[in-house]
C-alpha cells in the first residue's frame, strides 16, 4: 500500500454508538471510504442495512445514502477494519466506573490495543472519546509496546463536541477542530481528513495531548456549571418572588454570558455531562487540583438536588404522599430530540415516585423503548392523553417541543385533578392557568 499521506486516507471508526455512527457517516459524506467497527453484532447488522439503532435526526438518511453509495461499511471484525484503513478513530464509550467518580477506560484501552496490534501498515490512531487528562500519554506507551515491527504509528487526540439531537450538523460543521499531539505528518493527514470543514473556515487548534483532552472535559464542565448556576439562582428567585425565566433572558443579552444553558429546571443528565464532570472531579483530585474538584462537586450536588426538589414538589402536590396516586409523566429522554435515557433526570424522578407507590405513566415521543429497556417495571403510554388520563398530577420532565401544543382545556377534561408541574419551565404558564390548571414551574413564586 501507498505511504501514509501520499494518497487519500481510508478511515476506520471503532465504536459505532451515538458518536461513532455519526462520525463514520459524516466522514463518508465528506468523500472518504469508511469502515465502522463495533463489538455489538446487532448494532453492526442494523447499520449495515442502513438502520440506525437509536434516534438521531438526519442520521438514518446519511447512513442509508452512504451504505448505498458503497463508501460506508460496518463490521464486527477489528482485524478487517484495521487492515482497511489508514486513520483509525477511537469512538468507544468512557462511562462512569462502578462505585467511583472515575471514568471506566477499559473500552478505550481495549479498542486502542486491538487497533495497534492489528496494524498491517503505517497509520494514525485518533482518540475521539472523552477521556481524563493523561489517558493519551498512557495509551501511547501501550501502543509503542505492541505495534508490529516495521510499522510506524502515531496516537493523537481529537475530542468531539457534537450534541445529541444535532449530531449530524455538529459533525459536518463543527465549531472548532482540536488536534492534540500531532507531528507534521499527522497534522497534514488530519487537515486532509477535515478539509471540508476547514474550507468553510472552521478553526483548527493545534495543541499537546493533555490540552486536547482537557478542552473537551472543561467545555462540558463549564456547560454543567452554567446549568447549576441558574438552578442556584432559581432557588433565590423562588424565595424572593422573582422570575428566573425573565432573569435568564435579561442575563443572556450580555454576550459574555449568553442565553444558552441558562434554563432553570430539572438539571442536566445524559451519557456525557454527569460522568464527565465526575471524571474531572476524580482526575483533578488525583492531580492535587482541589479547586476544580470542589467547584464541580458543588455543580454535581446542585444538579442532583434538582431531581429531589421535583420529587418533593410531586409529593406535596399529592397532599404529602404519592401512594396509589396516578402521576402522568411527560418526557423520559434526558433532553429533547434524543432517545438517550442514560442518567436521565426524567426517568430518575419517575422511578423514584414509582418506588414510593405512585402509579406512574410515562409518555415520551421517542424514548419509550430505550426507557422501557432500562426501567421495564414502569408503565409507558403512546400519547400525552394516555399518560394524563385520570392523573392526580402531571409532571413535565423533558422539554419536547410537542408539549407546547397541548390543548390545556381539552386535557383538563380527562385528568382527575388539573395539577401540572413544569419541571423544565418550557410551557406557557398563562395558557395553563387560564384553562383552570394549578400550574407550578421552578424558580418562580407559585401562584395561589
Ligand atoms: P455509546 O455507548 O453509544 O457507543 C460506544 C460503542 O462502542 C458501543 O456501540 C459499543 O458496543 C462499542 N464498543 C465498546 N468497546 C468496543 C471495542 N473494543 N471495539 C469495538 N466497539 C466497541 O457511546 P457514545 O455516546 O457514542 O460515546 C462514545 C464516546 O464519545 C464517549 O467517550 C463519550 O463521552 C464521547 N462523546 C459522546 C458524545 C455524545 O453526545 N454521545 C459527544 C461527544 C463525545
Amino acid at each position: 500500500s501507498e505511504a501514509l499521506g501520499a494518497t487519500r486516507p481510508r478511515i476506520s471508526v471503532v465504536g459505532t454508538g451515538y458518536l461513532g455512527a455519526t462520525h463514520a457517516a459524516a466522514m463518508a459524506e465528506m468523500g472518504f471510504d469508511v469502515m465502522g467497527v463495533d463489538s455489538d453484532p446487532a448494532k453492526v447488522a442494523a447499520l449495515s442495512e442502513g438502520i440506525v439503532p437509536f434516534f438521531e435526526p438526519g442520521l438514518p438518511e446519511l447512513i442509508r445514502t452512504h451504505v448505498a453509495s458503497g463508501r460506508l461499511h460496518f463490521t464486527t471484525d477489528i482485524v478487517e477494519a484495521t487492515a482497511f484503513a489508514d486513520v483509525h478513530f477511537i469512538c468507544v464509550g468512557t462511562p462512569q466506573a462502578r462505585g467511583s467518580n472515575a471514568a471506566n477506560l477499559s473500552y478505550v484501552e481495549e479498542a486502542t490495543r486491538s487497533v495497534a496490534r492489528n496494524l498491517t501498515h503505517d497509520g494514525i490512531i485518533v482518540g475521539k472519546s472523552t477521556v481524563p487528562v493523561g489517558t493519551g500519554a498512557r495509551l501511547r506507551s501501550i501502543v509503542a509496546g505492541i505495534v508490529p515491527a516495521g510499522i510506524s504509528t502515531e496516537l493523537i487526540w481529537n475530542p468531539e463536541f457534537l450534541r445529541e439531537g444535532k449530531a449530524v450538523d455538529d459533525t459536518l460543521t463543527p465549531d472548532r477542530i482540536v488536534l492534540g499531539g500531532t507531528t507534521a505528518l499527522s497534522e497534514a493527514v488530519m487537515r486532509e481528513v477535515y478539509a471540508a470543514p476547514i474550507a468553510i473556515g472552521t478553526p483548527v487548534i493545534l495543541c499537546d495531548l493533555p490540552t486536547a483532552e482537557l478542552v473537551k472535559v472543561s467545555a462540558n464542565a463549564f456547560l454543567a456549571t452554567k446549568i447549576s448556576f441558574i438552578n442556584a439562582i432559581a432557588e433565590v428567585c423562588e424565595a424572593a418572588g422573582a422570575d428566573v425565566g425573565v432573569l435568564a433572558d435579561a442575563l443572556g443579552h450580555d454576550i459574555r454570558i449568553g442565553r444558552q444553558f441558562l434554563n432553570a429546571g430539572l438539571g442536566f443528565g445524559g451519557g456525557c455531562l454527569p460522568k464527565d464532570i465526575r471524571a474531572l472531579i476524580h482526575r483533578a483530585g488525583e492531580l492535587g487540583a482541589t479547586k476544580a474538584a470542589s467547584l464541580l462537586q458543588q455543580v454535581d450536588e446542585i444538579n442532583m438536588s434538582q431531581r429531589q426538589l421535583v420529587i418533593n414538589m410531586a409529593i406535596e402536590a399529592c397532599g404529602g404522599s404519592v401512594l396509589n396516586r396516578r402521576i402522568g409523566v411527560l418526557g423520559a429522554a434526558f433532553k429533547p430530540l434524543t432517545d438517550d435515557v442514560r442518567d436521565s433526570p426524567a426517568l430518575n424522578v419517575a422511578a423514584a415516585l414509582h418506588l414510593r407507590g405512585a402509579q406512574v405513566v410515562i409518555y415520551d415521543p421517542e424514548a419509550s423503548s430505550t426507557a422501557q429497556r432500562m426501567f421495564p417495571t414502569l408503565t409507558y403510554a403512546d400519547s400525552v392523553e394516555e399518560a394524563a388520563t385520570n392523573s392526580d398530577v402531571i409532571l413535565v420532565l423533558t422539554e419536547w417541543e410537542e408539549f407546547n401544543s397541548i390543548d390545556a382545556a381539552a386535557l383538563r377534561e380527562i385528568v382527575a385533578l388539573p395539577v401540572i408541574i413544569d419541571a423544565r419551565n418550557c410551557l406557557d404558564a398563562a395558557h395553563w392557568r387560564a384553562a383552570g390548571w394549578r400550574f407550578t414551574g421552578l424558580g418562580v413564586a407559585p401562584v395561589a
